[in-house]
């Protein structure tokens, strides 16, 4: 395993394989759907599919799968084998062209939103030239988009590939109008960072709260905790080392960039982070990363904790979201150059992320809500729930002179010297980084650092890209009419600024006083899913996705009816969880302490009247009152509970019940368990402890 660029990609039937394996006709068709979406021909397709087949058999495969992304946030497939009936009760290996464009799994079973009634269960799945297929185990995968009988989406991917295609189309069109006739294509570029938590397996399996919703739902917080700040790129531990390279081999047959690998902030996360690619690759490399990563913990003897927030006290995990376009002539649209004062291009296509965000803050947000996620944001630890903007001083200077019609002189780049002869010099970058905006531009390129470590790219990607599109075609529309193509962008560039400056903040986002400055701004501040979710179906939202052709009405309220049940069905498990929990385990184990601790008082009041047992007298009395309050509130949200299942009301109505009633319930009653832990004998306490979990890696 010594020669990665060997290996590397050996699992995927990528641009080698198919040149080595088709007709050059047949490779030259393909190539041309790959990279500017040409149509393909059903020959070219049964031509593709032998050369999968005969390449997957080799790799030993006895099966095939269309891969999707369906509404669950998970990827779905379902594997039939190549096996055809043969003459004399023998069989064949086949795949057809067919079998390679078209699958028609039952849709019933998937979340539509009402889209779709059960009786009307057909849906398909179609293959995404796009995309590479891959082997894992004794399956071919084949990356597909997935839609209902009736054409309408049930999937990630459909309305990820539309918002590429306007994007691209629109970004090509202002190319085209400011003169850059050379460029023909235009492609969002992606880098997802990917944190994680890795606990020992063991662990893990004692505990019902971790191995039904991901994070635990009880738990007093250790004496230590990441204070000391010692675990962020600190050495890593050789068990945590072992997995890593184990997950990077994996990783790396499958094609993945993995590149950098380092421990985060609290006790046991960890981060890894690919080399950037097209959208629609980072984003099927990203759901093969978190499976991997699940599959390759477990044979290490670890569980890969994926939920935004396992651990109260300590932070949660996130994932960083790095956007910007490339042209085909591999040039990076966002990269402001030496001089970007003078390059009037960048700073329109920096204007129209600007404005996008301001005009749809509400559509990012939504973009990376889910019940995990609320844990996170505003929390201190990732950026707050309000969307805004990190540029830097300098590019905001250059800013404020193109609006103010002024001249822009560059402060001169410091040198850094560390004082220490033998040490070189190296330059000082023109801005410090930021680590608290939710999205920053990053010198190349804009990091959405909102999302949840569990969400699917594809979500904040659908958004931003058309959202960028939307704002580049207005751009387009201006220029293509103009006749004076300078003072027009330039304008462009002056009104964008003058008009949506207040989405811009460099300061600290995790403070105070940006809540309060925010609101000044008038910033939306959307801190739970249901009150970002409402936004979803807002006329300047409908009317900006039909446009685009991205989504229609239908299936937005669709997609924000699955996301809002599958946030209550999340706070749903979570509280029937613990009350399990609190009654069949946690109640019990401080019963019996508490009589354990009484019977040693009896035996010491028979052993001599005067021996003292005050200490072990206050400790019952304050467990046993502490029971009572516990007892009180299992009741409390076992009735909340029951509540929200008797309410016939709308999806809506019902993610805020649990929100506002659910959810502070469970608080309670964690609150509680949490102090009775502190008090009770860890011989008692039924659960590893966070101690344990966090630090006998
Ligand atoms: P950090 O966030 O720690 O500063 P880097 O700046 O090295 O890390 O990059 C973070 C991520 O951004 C990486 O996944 C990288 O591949 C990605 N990235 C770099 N350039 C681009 C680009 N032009 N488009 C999209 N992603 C990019
Ligand atoms: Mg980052």
């Amino acid at each position: 395993m010594n020669n990665i660029p060997e290996f590397f990609g050996c699992m995927v039937w990528g641009d080698e394989a198919m040149k080595k394996s088709l007709s050059e006709d047949a490779y030259k068709a393909l190539k041309g759907t790959i990279d500017i979406g040409e149509h393909l021909d059903l020959s070219v397709a049964n031509e593709v599919a032998t050369a999968m087949k005969e390449w997957a058999l080799s790799l030993g495969c006895t099966h095939f799968t269309h891969w999707f992304q369906p509404m669950t946030g998970i990827t779905a497939e379902k594997h039939d084998s190549f096996i055809t009936p043969a003459e004399s009760g023998k069989v064949i290996m086949e795949f057809s062209g067919k079998e390679l464009i078209k699958g028609e799994p039952d849709a019933s079973s998937f979340p539509s939103g009402g889209i779709r009634a059960t009786f009307e269960a057909r849906g398909y799945t179609a293959w995404d030239p796009t995309s590479y297929a891959f082997v894992m185990g004794n399956t071919l995968y084949i990356p597909t988009v997935f839609c209902s009988y009736t054409g309408e989406v049930l999937d990630k991917k459909t309305p990820l590939l539309r918002s590429m295609q306007r994007v691209s189309a629109e970004a090509l069109r202002l190319l085209h109008a400011l003169g850059r006739t050379e460029v023909t294509h235009v492609y969002p570029t992606v880098g997802a960072e990917q944190e994680y938590f890795l606990i020992d397996k063991e662990m893990y399996m004692e505990r019902r709260d971790l191995m039904y919703t991901g994070r635990t739902l009880f738990g007093a917080r250790p004496p230590k905790g990441q204070e000391m700040d010692d675990h962020y790129f600190g050495a890593i531990k050789p068990r945590v080392a072992a997995f890593m390279e184990d997950l990077d081999h994996e990783l790396w047959k499958l094609g993945v960039y993995a590149k950098t690998e380092h421990n985060e902030v609290a006790p046991c996360q960890h981060e890894l982070a690919p080399v950037f690619t097209t959208c629609n690759l980072a984003t099927d490399h990203n759901q093969l990363t978190m499976e991997v990563m699940k599959n390759v913990a477990q044979k290490h003897g670890f569980v890969c904790l994926l939920h935004e927030k396992p651990f109260e006290g300590v932070n949660g995990s996130g994932k960083h979201n790095n956007w910007s376009l490339n042209t085909n002539l591999g040039e990076n649209l966002y990269k402001p150059g030496k001089k970007p004062f003078e390059n009037k291009q960048f700073l329109l296509f920096l204007s129209a992320v600007i404005k996008a965000v301001d005009e749809y803050q509400d559509l990012l947000r939504i973009s990376v809500a889910s019940a995990g996620n609320d844990h996170r944001l505003g929390a201190h630890e990732a950026p707050p729930a309000i969307m805004s903007i990190f540029l830097g001083e300098e590019l905001e200077e250059i800013l404020q002179a193109v609006a103010h019609g002024e001249e822009y002189i560059a402060a001169k780049k410091v040198k850094i010297g560390m004082g220490v002869e033998v040490l070189p010099e190296f330059k000082k970058d023109t801005t410090d980084r930021n680590r608290t905006s939710p999205i920053a531009f990053t010198g190349n390129k804009f990091e959405f650092r909102s999302l949840g470590s569990g969400v699917n790219i594809a979500c904040p990607n659908i958004m931003i890209n058309t959202i960028i599109a939307e704002q580049l075609s207005q751009f387009a529309d201006i220029l293509e009419n103009s006749s004076d193509i300078a003072a027009d962008t330039e304008r462009i560039i002056k009104d964008v600024y003058l008009a949506h400056s207040r989405i811009i903040f460099n300061g600290n986002n995790y403070a105070d006083e940006w809540l309060q400055e925010a609101k000044e701004r008038g910033l939306m501040n959307l801190r739970t899913m249901p009150e970002a979710m409402q936004h979803y179906g807002d006329d300047k939202n409908v009317a900006l996705f039909e446009k685009n052709k991205v989504y229609t009405r239908n299936e937005i309220n669709a997609r924000r009816d699955i996301q809002l049940e599958s946030y209550s069905k999340a706070i749903n498990i979570e509280a029937l969880t613990m009350v399990d929990m609190a009654r069949k385990d946690i109640f019990p184990a401080v019963s019996r302490f508490v009589g354990h601790m009484s019977k040693g008082v009896l035996a010491k009041k028979q052993l001599g009247a005067d021996l003292p047992c005050d200490a072990e007298l206050n400790l019952i009395r304050t467990l046993s009152e502490l029971l009572q309050e516990f007892d009180k509130y299992i009741t409390l949200l076992e009735e909340e509970v029951e509540k929200v299942h008797n309410t016939k009301a709308d999806p809506l109505t019902i993610s805020r019940m649990y929100c506002d009633n659910v959810l502070s319930a469970m608080r309670k009653l964690r609150k509680v368990s949490d102090k009775m832990e502190q008090l009770t004998s860890a011989q008692y306490w039924p659960y590893p402890s966070y101690g344990r979990l966090m630090f006998t890696m």
